[in-house]
């Protein structure tokens, strides 16, 4: 028995903090190798929600502050024969072995949870660490070592999508996930066939003139059978196509619209987009191709997306900023939206999340935020669009507040080119 290497924390090596994917996948080799008839092991798998978040708030020393304190409490939940890796920037493994009941296993899940409903103090503040928890098990969901780490992995990034706190493996749960690899597949036949294309809503100035144009992507797949971008933007993500489609939707923008000379034209651009050093080259072709000035176009971007690599997405951002091209924050408000981006980052325009103006009374709360976004803007410069602006009352207030831009069903929905050519005319 002796020879079977089982003293787990051994694991985590010298320091906690070191990311031991490999020692993981060797020791659940060497489990399964010595595991008796009767026993089961479980994987558990554990992410840490928003820890990048963490640490672009708090700074890497807090992080890694958390990231000690978490292995301090999943200590907790070892008997000397488990064992506990950090098996990802923000994803740790837990191997129990073994257990004679499958149950086991959501015990110790239910005591994960326990353990940290206690918060964690970060820089004096209270945190509680959430967490996507994915559990699969041997030999009854998988008899093989990569196998067994995959399925956990996979289980817990469908906890993270479905917001449940633990799932465990099931083969009849890949059939979503081979839905969505038939949907990317679907989408890249779209892009390159044409059937992927661009509408245009119009954005206009407090007096009801038109400025400019969101674009924004439609996948026709039949007659009537539109699919929305929310439905296979995440697809193209997923595929590795987020480069070749950003390329295309910002030729197609420019293309079309390069001869509304007064119009600024947006064009949405993803985290992936950030994290390429040759994006802005791949703008500054793409405006002098349609002989677009760069001041015309505005480039939206979510604070989610900046937050994926805040150093690289700064960095890329400056240079866009150079070409002389406009950045917007998207959907400002609904995320981390934190004052340090407006700051630090070369932005001219906030977009005002949709969920505050799409409901906006006077006698709503919404309007207390509405109203500091704007104050906000105004004091470091910035253009405030409101966007979602769905009826006479939202807009008047959006206006009375000191929305500059306004967006929205109520002014206009989305429409083709040649709507949108005529309606320039009239
Ligand atoms: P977004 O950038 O926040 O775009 C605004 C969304 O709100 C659009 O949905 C628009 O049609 C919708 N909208 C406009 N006015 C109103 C209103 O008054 N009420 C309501 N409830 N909604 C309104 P759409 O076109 O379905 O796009 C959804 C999201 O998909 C966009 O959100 C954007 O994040 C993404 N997207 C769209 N086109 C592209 C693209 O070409 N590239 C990338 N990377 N993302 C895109
Ligand atoms: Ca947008
Ligand atoms: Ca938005």
């Amino acid at each position: 028995m002796s020879a079977q290497p089982r003293t787990t924390q051994l694991n985590l090596f010298g320091s906690p903090l070191e990311r031991s994917r490999e020692s993981l996948f060797e020791t659940v080799r060497l489990a399964i190798g010595s595991v008796k008839l009767k026993q089961h092991l479980v994987l558990i798998t554990i992410d840490i929600q928003e820890f990048r978040e963490i640490n672009m708030l708090y700074g890497f020393e807090n992080g890694d502050f958390v990231l000690e304190t978490v292995v301090d409490r999943l200590q907790g939940v070892l008997r000397p024969q488990d064992s506990l890796f950090r098996s990802g920037d923000d994803e740790f493994s837990i191997l129990l072995n073994p257990v004679l009941h499958q149950d086991h296993g959501l015990l110790a899940v239910h005591k994960i949870h326990q353990l940290f409903e206690r918060p964690i103090m970060i820089a004096e503040t209270e945190h509680t660490i959430d967490m996507n928890i994915g559990l699969s098990l041997y030999p009854d969901t998988a008899i093989e070592g990569e196998e067994l780490v995959r399925q956990s992995v996979f289980a817990s990034y469908l906890a993270k999508d479905s917001h449940d706190e633990c799932v465990i493996y099931d083969a009849s749960l890949e059939v979503g996930n081979k839905q969505r690899q038939l949907v990317s597949q679907q989408v890249k036949e779209a892009l390159y066939s044409g059937h992927i294309r661009l509408v245009y809503q119009p954005i206009f100035d407090r007096n009801g003139g038109i400025k400019g144009v969101e674009s924004l992507s439609r996948w026709v797949r039949g007659a009537n059978d539109t699919v929305s971008p929310a439905d296979f933007i995440p697809a193209i993500e997923e595929t590795g196509l987020m480069q070749r489609f950003t390329q295309w939707a910002l030729n197609t923008a420019l293309r079309e619209c390069a001869d509304f000379a007064d119009l600024f034209i947006t064009v949405n651009i993803s985290a992936t987009n950030l994290e390429d050093p040759d994006f802005p080259d791949l703008v500054k072709r793409a405006l002098s191709t349609w002989s677009v000035e760069p001041s015309r176009l505005i480039l939206e971007v979510t604070e989610t997306a900046v937050m994926r690599d805040v150093e690289i997405a700064h960095h890329v951002l400056d240079r866009l900023s150079e070409l002389g091209v406009m950045l917007a924050i998207d959907d400002f408000g609904s995320g981390y939206s934190s004052l340090k981006y407006i700051r630090d980052l070369p932005v001219s325009y906030l977009k005002i999340d949709g969920s505050f103006i799409e409901n906006l009374r006077s006698d709503s709360e919404d309007t207390v935020i509405v109203d500091a976004v704007c104050k906000l803007g105004r004091s470091f410069g910035l253009k405030v669009i409101g966007e979602g602006v769905e009826n006479e009352e939202g807009q008047q207030m959006a206006i009375e507040l000191g929305c500059d831009l306004l967006q929205g069903y109520h002014l206009s929905r989305p429409i083709e080119l040649a709507q949108l050519e005529q309606a320039l005319e009239e």
